[in-house]
């Protein structure tokens, strides 16, 4: 039965993180799905910015200005890094007015985050049917052509563009002057830095991850509840088996004796003698009582504190302990039990049902007989302190195991449970007199240590 809880608890937190694997796989799919699609939306936009015939203007004058320093460099008045460098300063000054009209245009189409936006120019070939001439190649730097100065490792490559240009020019060739034509291929990219794009991605996601917790927090708390359930089950079935056990041990003790007492009644020798005959009787009614108390017992136990009605009465505590502790004595003469009396001098008033609160004292009395050693020896001391009225019963018994202690009170629970022989009980006594101790609006606490004895300790309020 053990393993086949550990096996059910195993296998539902396996299944749990399984579960939780398969969740966090999906959530993750979904957070690149709605980067990827972030990421296009913005290019769209970006495009269509991009394509604004403003900047397209902006973009043809640094392109004639540049076939004009090809021109140059064609009749060999520019050197390549000339040509470079020039073009270089006119993107710069072109540049101010290209990111006002950007900037502009972004501000119109209000995408609700921020994006930074640049050209660079990867490459500046003149191509020829012989051999191309390379007058500029990016290579691994980054050179800004307009837009925005960011590090382009932080940026996404969302446009490559070329284009072709035929130009004409006119070239000075020993001392006579041609019309000549080059062919121009420029290479740029476009490349965005969204500021804080995570951030957005998870706001968008954020419903989704706090459903998921959610269900996954809900899935555990039951989870948790289910199982708790399940060992609480078990353990009142277990106790449930051990209190019949108990009750049927303790039924059959005086039902064999009512059936032997019975049977010595209906013999003649019995009959005649009147002394032996009443003697039986006797027991016969001792035996019809303890019968009629184990079913109270139960009976009462079945009610908790809050069923429980008290029919309470003003008693002064000396007197009250003084019958209490002579009564007892009386029960337990048979056996080597001394009670010291250290109940307090003033008198004091409380207020008890003085039937339920006997029993309730009786119970822990009646304890320290059961669970003593040969010489019992009980302290019985009370105070008054602060309102409120303490009682505390003290054996030098043979104790609870400390893992034990937080039990004590369970209906039905008994700490010598595998021991049914040696001490008859049905594991209801403390916690009848835990019930009465709540309805009297008390609290009783308890201290043990094994082999050295008990100490209970009850306060209530004298109101
Ligand atoms: P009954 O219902 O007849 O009183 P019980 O004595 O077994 O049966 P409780 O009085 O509720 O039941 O006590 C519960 C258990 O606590 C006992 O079985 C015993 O193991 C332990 N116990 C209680 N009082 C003491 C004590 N003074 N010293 C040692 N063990 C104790
Ligand atoms: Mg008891």
């Amino acid at each position: 039965m053990k393993n086949k809880t550990t096996i059910l608890i195993s296998t539902a937190i396996l299944v749990l993180i399984a579960l939780s694997s398969i969740q966090a796989y999906l959530i993750n799919n979904t957070y690149q799905l709605k980067k990827k699609a972030f990421i296009n939306e913005t290019t769209d936009v970006i495009s269509v910015i991009d394509d604004n015939p403003k900047l397209d203007s902006i973009y043809n004058v640094w392109g004639e200005n540049l076939k004009n320093y090809i021109a140059d460099y064609k009749n060999n008045r520019l050197t390549k890094a000339q040509i470079v460098s020039r073009s270089n300063e006119k993107s710069d000054s072109l540049n101010i007015q290209f990111k006002k009209i950007f900037d502009k245009e972004l501000k119109k189409v209000n995408l609700g985050y921020d994006v930074d936006f640049k050209i660079n120019l990867t490459s500046v070939v003149i191509l020829d049917d012989t051999k191309n001439d390379t007058i500029f190649s990016a290579g691994k730097n980054e050179c800004r052509l307009f837009g925005k100065d960011f590090k382009d490792e932080d940026s996404k490559t969302i446009n490559n563009a070329k284009w072709f240009s035929e130009q004409e020019f006119v070239e000075k060739v020993d001392g006579e002057i041609k019309f000549n034509t080059f062919d121009l291929e420029v290479k740029t990219e476009n490349k965005i830095v969204i500021k804080d794009w995570k951030s957005i991605v998870y706001k968008r996601m954020a419903f989704l991850f706090f459903a998921s917790v959610l269900i996954f927090l809900i899935v555990i708390a039951l989870l948790y509840y289910s199982i708790k359930n399940l060992i609480n089950q078990k353990k009142i079935t277990a106790i449930k088996t051990d209190f019949i056990n108990n009750i049927t041990h303790e039924l059959k003790t005086p039902l064999a004796t009512l059936s032997i007492a019975s049977k010595s009644l209906k013999k003649t020798e019995i009959k005649n003698n009147q002394d032996i005959f009443n003697g039986t009787l006797n027991i016969v009614d001792r035996q019809n009582e303890r019968l009629q108390k184990l079913i109270d017992q139960v009976m009462t136990n079945s009610l908790s504190s809050k069923e429980i009605v008290l029919n309470k009465e003003q008693v002064v505590d000396n007197e009250y302990f003084k019958n209490l502790i002579e009564d007892f004595k009386l029960s337990v003469q048979q056996q080597d039990v001394t009670i010291t009396n250290k109940v307090c001098n003033t008198e004091v008033l409380i207020r008890i049902d003085k039937f339920h609160f006997t029993t309730a004292l009786l119970n822990i009395l009646e304890n320290a007989v059961k669970y003593g050693k040969e010489t019992i020896h009980i302290t019985i001391e009370t105070k008054h302190i602060n309102g409120e009225y303490i009682i505390v019963i003290k054996d030098n018994g043979i104790g609870i195991p400390d893992k034990n202690i937080s039990l004590i009170f369970d209906k039905f629970y008994r700490v010598t449970e595998g021991n049914l022989h040696n001490v008859k009980g049905l594991g209801l006594g403390l916690y009848y007199t835990k019930q009465i101790i709540n309805a009297h609006n008390g609290t009783i606490a308890i201290e043990s240590q094994l082999h050295k004895g008990t100490t209970f300790t009850i306060k209530t309020p004298i109101n």
